[in-house]
């Protein structure tokens, strides 16, 4: 199916030969050199580039894999030698018998290994205000289509590169006219108002394993599952005040599923790079900094086959030059920009610093890993192949953690929706389902036969496990009693918490059918009483600081079909808001936030440029006195985790936060799944079908109630004991007993109170009822 789906894609998209001599430039196309100062291209003018050398050079196929949220076209670039660019189909074949000991005949190892290509992934600009990620590409495909150099022979030789130039093309165009719009303003190089994606922003990079956006499934669908490549380097930006460029090794905590191969291999390459681009002459190169190893939501590969390199190359402000003296380079996580040290070993001297910089960064550390990517060719595909090997025996000597060798997750559930869309998910991970062929007993239950059986011996069974699992997160400080070491990002992902699923760990594989099922449809999601039409009329507050949880609220309500208005500060602060709304949503944002706005576009906390005058101010003290009377009026507002302390505050709710000035030593859960008891005779609760009922806590508030005649707990953590479920907990006692979610009557009107992410990034649908109920009660 897959070689099917490409063979359509290609047959759509062919490339006719032409002199190699007659290939444009990119500065032919766009009117200028990649990385000046100053000149962002549009995606228009980046697809325009890579149509032209498609045109004009047989070592350069573009595929257009679909359609963004806002509609433009989603490429992605094949290069190689033009030989191998003809025989695509027979490359991914051998990629795939390499990938699966299942698939090849007993013999047939050496010859793949010698016929076989280093298949490299690039994804690039996932994060549209990091632009050199959007014009590296044109430079890389420059290089690589004329290959006049012998490195550029040989990487062609070697290797299948498969370039998207932009995991997130809506972004360029977002970021980008909004930079061409304040140029020459005190707006100039301030990040957009707006997320710079559809619904979910800078999180575009945190949906690796639940897959809710088209651009995530393109490339999930069209270039991992037919290729699972070697190698994916992920081009990205960081701040401007440390380190010139983040290259792996990453940071501990790593997770134990991924294979050590891959950490291995990871930390190989990354320090070759490095070695070279300091031989080049680059300075502030940075290894084993910032960047963790712990989650599949932006690490895919590493659970599929594939080293990840991830590059952070120090940003500018978009595409305007800065200048950063010496004095001011300060201290990054895991090491100090003015002090020399093994994972730091040149000094960047500080001064000027542009787009052009970053660019040229980004294209030696790119070419570098494809330079040895097309060394050692063979080596790569030797420990490809053994990782293959590995996932499919029966244990991994290397951990000892101890791994259940299946999960059964029984077909029949109060939540039908969650239980297919578990099973959706996994499978579009690559992770093989079957179903029991006998009832299974386990933890005193017994599974009727046809549940759904996820073997952890299996090719994609480290990445599966990963996914059931309650992840069990190192308790990590600065030093013994000092401050916990913050996550990169988030610490669980166990999604039948997150989505509400009974499932069950056996020591021992049950009786399944030897084949997978076939695939699961994604389930169309329904919320009664509100999907398809407007019971309730419902706006969702959206602030110029461009939360991405604010996103994510109106994801949520598109993929149920549940119609909303967007309300921006200037609607909410001209009150009469019970004229047009039954209920207000303020999404996920810190109090002050709401309260005054952006303080500043950029970066440096009002150093640098800022927004215009219409974008300041926030709701303000007309805003906050529309929620007011909105509320006493008989509306209802929502106010979603760090909301929830703005709530508090503006509507005098009888409402304590109990973690306010709670100190990280004392309190910390950075991103984690916690139990509560839910009160399921109120109506806000009623529609709740979890069977572990859990809520994504990430430092958030928790509630006591000062006047219970007129609040009320929905959701309480338990009185007594551990309520973490999944990921990293300190000072849990602090929660026992108080509430994680309350109504308060105010007038008329209600506010409700959320102290976790009810939507979080799409996937705690077990919570989404809460929302629901407290919409339609
Ligand atoms: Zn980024």
């Amino acid at each position: 199916m897959n070689l099917l789906r490409l063979a359509i894609v290609a047959a759509l998209t062919a490339a006719p030969l032409a002199a190699q001599s007659a290939v444009p430039t990119p500065a032919s196309i766009l009117g200028y050199a990649p990385g000046v100062d100053r000149h962002l291209p549009t995606w228009k003018q980046i697809t325009t580039y890579f149509q032209a050398v498609e045109r004009t050079s047989p070592r350069v196929q573009v595929h257009v894999l679909g359609k963004t949220n806002q509609g433009r076209p989603f490429l992605a670039v094949f290069i190689s030698d033009s030989a191998t660019l003809k025989h695509l189909d027979r490359y991914q074949m051998i990629q795939r018998k390499l990938m699966n000991p299942l698939l090849r005949g007993k013999n047939e190892l050496e010859s793949l290994l010698n016929a076989g290509k280093n298949i490299i992934l690039i994804t690039s600009a996932i994060h549209s205000t990091e632009p050199g990620g959007f014009t590296t590409p044109l430079v890389l495909t420059d290089r690589l289509a004329r290959a006049d150099t012998p490195e550029a022979r040989a990487i062609l030789a070697n290797t299948i590169i498969i370039l998207v130039p932009s995991q997130n093309p809506d972004g360029v165009d977002i970021v980008g006219d909004w930079y061409r719009s304040t140029l020459g303003t005190k707006a100039e190089g301030t990040s957009p108002p707006v997320i710079y994606n559809q619904y979910v922003g800078h999180d575009d990079n945190r949906d690796w394993y639940a897959f809710t956006q088209p651009e995530t499934r393109y490339t999930v669908d069209s270039l991992y599952t037919p290729w699972d490549p070697e190698i994916v380097n992920d081009i990205h930006q960081q701040g401007s005040n440390a380190g010139r460029i983040f290259i792996p090794p990453y940071m501990d905590p790593l997770d134990p599923n991924i294979d050590p191969i891959l950490t291995a291999g990871t930390n190989s390459l990354g320090m070759a790079i490095g070695w070279r681009m300091i031989a080049e002459g680059k300075t502030g190169v940075a290894y084993n900094a910032a960047y963790d190893q712990w989650s599949p939501a932006r690490q895919y590969s590493l659970y599929h086959r594939g080293v990840r390199i991830l590059t952070e190359t120090a940003s500018v402000e978009l595409a305007t030059p800065i200048d950063i003296p010496f004095s001011s380079l300060g201290a990054a996580r895991g090491y100090e920009a003015k002090t020399v040290t093994w994972n730091f070993p040149a000094l960047w001297p500080g001064g000027h610093w542009t787009y052009g910089d970053i660019v040229d960064y980004q294209v030696s550390a790119s070419w570098a890993l494809l330079n040895q990517a097309a060394r050692d060719r063979r080596a790569w595909l030797e420990s490809y192949a053994a990782l293959g090997d590995r996932a499919i025996a029966a244990d991994h000597p290397w951990t000892h953690d101890s791994i259940p060798a299946a999960y059964i997750i029984p077909r029949s559930q109060r939540d039908p929706q969650a239980v297919q869309r578990l099973v959706w998910t996994l499978q579009h991970g690559q992770v093989e389902v079957r179903s029991a062929t006998t009832p299974v007993s386990a933890n005193g239950t017994t599974y009727p036969a046809g549940s759904y059986v996820v073997l952890t011996s299996q090719p994609m069974g480290g990445y599966a496990n990963s996914l059931l699992e309650r992840q069990n997160y190192p308790n990590l400080h600065e030093y013994p009693g000092g401050p916990p070491i913050r996550p990169y990002d988030v610490t669980a992902q166990t999604l039948p918490l997150l989505f509400g699923v009974d499932i069950a760990a056996v020591p021992v594989a049950p009786t399944a059918s030897a084949a997978p099922i076939v695939p699961a449809e994604e389930p169309r999601y329904t919320v009664p009483g509100l999907s398809d039409h407007s019971a309730k009329r419902v706006a969702i507050y959206r602030s110029y600081n461009a939360p991405m949880d604010e996103g994510w609220t109106r994801w949520m309500f598109d993929v149920n079909r549940i119609p909303f208005t967007s309300i921006v500060d200037k609607d909410v602060r001209a009150g009469n808001l019970n004229a047009r709304f039954d209920v207000i949503i303020l999404p996920d944002e810190r109090a002050a936030q709401i309260a005054s706005g952006p303080r500043s576009g950029g970066r440096g906390g009002g150093a640098g440029p800022v927004y215009p005058d219409s974008l300041l101010g926030g709701l303000g003290t007309a805003g906050a006195a529309g929620l007011q009377s909105f509320v006493e009026n008989g509306g209802t507002l929502l106010a979603f985790n760090g909301a929830s302390d703005y709530a508090v505050e503006t509507l005098k709710l009888p409402v304590k936060n109990v973690l306010a000035g709670v100190r990280n030593t004392e309190f910390y859960a950075p991103g984690s799944i916690l139990a509560v008891d839910i009160r399921r005779d109120s109506p806000l609760a009623s529609s709740m079908t979890a069977p572990v009922p859990a809520v994504w806590f990430e430092n958030g508030p928790a509630f006591e109630i000062t006047d219970s005649t007129r609040a009320t707990a929905i959701a309480t953590y338990p009185a007594s004991g551990n309520v973490l479920l999944s990921g990293w907990l300190l000072g849990g006692s602090k929660l026992n007993g108080k509430a994680a979610m309350v109504d308060v009557a105010v007038g008329k009107g209600h506010a409700v109170l959320y102290g976790f992410r009810p939507q979080y990034r799409g996937q705690s649908m077990a919570t989404q009822p809460l929302i629901w109920g407290a919409i339609l009660r």
